[in-house]
């Protein structure tokens, strides 16, 4: 940065979604570019979803046909401009109540007209005994049939460095471990720009290369527009405004593939708090998830208590008969949702029942925050942020094939990681393990266990020494506690 440029058009803190969304969506208007993310790319939120693409079966049922209507949308968009990232998935409802495959029936046949042509593959009223194929270990007594949905689903982290890919061929820039202090506003009050610091010391071993290493001091960095995009963070940007980012936790269990073998979801369409459970093949495990439990603030590290491991496998057991092996957890992790309140942060109530769609707020002159929203709406998130200041450049992302990123192989090896830290900005053992493998998401033990290899290639990679290697494999060791479930809460 020392060398770089330091005036932008557009300056966007936070790297998930929202705003890599729309540094990409500036981009390809023509806006220069900077975004700035304080961790790793999506470490915060983006990287622990559920990894469905949908139109939300559970917001059909709240009735906001609204937001369902532009989640389609926005699916058969992601299918088409991020092939292989996303994909379809079919999901079977079970049911075990008299005129609950009617009840089902109807909702999906009502999802699939709201899709229109954008839908993925018709739903489809089942029998028990292809209820029972689609999903093999589903309890049989008492089952009536079920229902067939389709949707989408990914790996958010490869989607993610797949639109970081995409804004840097647009000609954006994209600075990770960088967090912003705070903001700079010119003599009339506006915001102008933001005083950034490096989170960690990067070595740089090209040698030529040694003058654009980084400080540890901040730095300026001037723009035009600046785009809070921080999630569950975007408050701290709003000082003079009531908050308005309420905080809630889902958790997920990654469990053995043969927990639900075959290549169908299963949707438990009710729980016992009213909510709606995943258990879905992904990667080569099964996902179970999520939970929904208001906390108190942000947290970069949520952790996965013993009350929702109990309640999650108590309604996998509800639906499921297999052996207890099949149950044992791979790995655990949990994210925290950024909902938004009307009311103020401070008015309580559940956060299960606050509304998903997006809010775009001009938090004062030269500042946009934008909240809210869910994974499959990213792209239109970024779309309206972007209108409020495009002054007539029309949105060029609506059908922008992404530039993909391929995925990466587990057990890692030697060319792949290199690849991860050289061509898609991995700096930490955890970005390698957590955000371009998946491997701790999977397979927490084997992860560990390949940690002292894997950082000995990204040292070679990044010509660090044993310092280094020595506080990277520490750090690892005490974030990879909590997916093995021995975190400290
Ligand atoms: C458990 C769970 C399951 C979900 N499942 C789904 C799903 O299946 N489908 C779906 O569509 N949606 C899903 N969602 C919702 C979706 O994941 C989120 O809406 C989305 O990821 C939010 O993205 P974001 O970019 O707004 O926030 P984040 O991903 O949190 O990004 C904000 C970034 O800002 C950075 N930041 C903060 N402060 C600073 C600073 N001062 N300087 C620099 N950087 C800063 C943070 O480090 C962070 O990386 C799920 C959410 C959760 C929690």
């Amino acid at each position: 940065m020392k060398s770089a440029k330091t005036r932008y058009d557009v300056l966007v803190i936070g790297g998930g979604a929202t705003g890599l969304g729309v540094a990409l969506d500036a981009s390809t208007r023509g806006f220069s570019v900077l975004l700035v993310e304080q961790g790793d790319i999506g470490q915060a939120t983006s990287t622990r979803s559920t990894k469905l693409i949908h139109g939300g079966v559970r917001y059909l049922k709240q009735g906001n046909i609204s937001l369902v209507r532009e989640s389609l949308v926005e699916r058969s968009r992601l299918l088409q401009n991020a092939p292989d990232v996303v994909h379809p998935l079919p999901l079977v409802i079970p049911a075990y109540k008299r005129g609950q495959r009617a009840f089902f029936g109807l909702g999906m046949w009502i999802y699939d007209r709201l899709a229109k042509d954008g839908i993925v593959g018709a739903s489809k009223i089942l029998g028990p005994e292809e209820t029972a194929d689609r999903l093999p270990g589903l309890r049989p007594e008492g089952l009536r049939g079920g229902v067939l949905l389709w949707d989408g689903q990914f790996d958010d982290a490869r989607l993610l460095v797949s639109l970081v890919r995409s804004i840097c061929k647009a000609g954006g820039s994209v600075l990770t471990h960088h967090r912003v202090n705070q903001l700079r506003r010119d003599p009339n009050g506006r915001v102008c720009g933001a005083e950034i610091s490096p989170v960690i010391a990067i070595q740089n071993n090209a040698p030529d290369d040694a003058d654009t290493q980084q400080t540890t001091q901040p730095f300026v960095v001037e723009a035009t527009h600046v785009v809070n995009a921080t999630g569950i963070f975007a408050d701290r940007f709003r000082s003079q405004r009531t908050a308005r980012v309420r905080h809630s936790r889902g958790s997920h269990l990654v469990l053995p593939r043969s927990a639900l073998p075959g290549d169908t979801a299963l949707l438990v369409p009710e729980t016992r708090d009213g909510r709606v459970l995943f258990m879905i093949p992904w990667l080569g495990a099964t996902l179970l998830g999520t939970t929904d439990i208001a906390v108190d603030g942000p947290r970069l590290e949520p952790q996965v208590t013993p009350e929702e491991v109990n309640y999650l496998l108590e309604h996998a057991r509800k639906y499921i008969d297999v052996p207890d092996a099949a149950l044992e957890i791979r790995s655990r992790f949990a994210g925290l949702r950024p909902l938004v309140t009307r009311q103020g942060a401070s008015a309580g109530g559940a956060t299960s029942k606050l509304s998903r769609k997006h809010v775009i707020e001009e938090t004062e002159p030269g500042l946009l925050s934008v909240m809210g929203g869910k994974w499959t709406t990213y792209r239109r998130m970024a779309e309206d942020a972007v209108d409020v200041f495009a002054a007539g450049r029309p949105c060029a992302t609506r059908d922008l094939a992404l530039d993909l990123s391929p995925p990466y192989p587990i057990p890692l090896d030697q060319p792949s990681v290199r690849r991860a830290v050289l061509e898609e900005h991995a700096r930490r053992l955890e970005d390698v393990m957590s955000r371009r493998s998946r491997w701790l998401l999977l397979d927490a033990v084997g992860a560990v266990a390949a940690a002292p290899q894997v950082v000995a290639w990204m040292a070679d990679a990044l010509g660090e020494g044993p310092a280094w290697i020595e506080r990277e494999l520490a750090a690892f060791g005490e974030l990879a506690a909590g997916y093995l479930g021995q975190g400290r809460a």
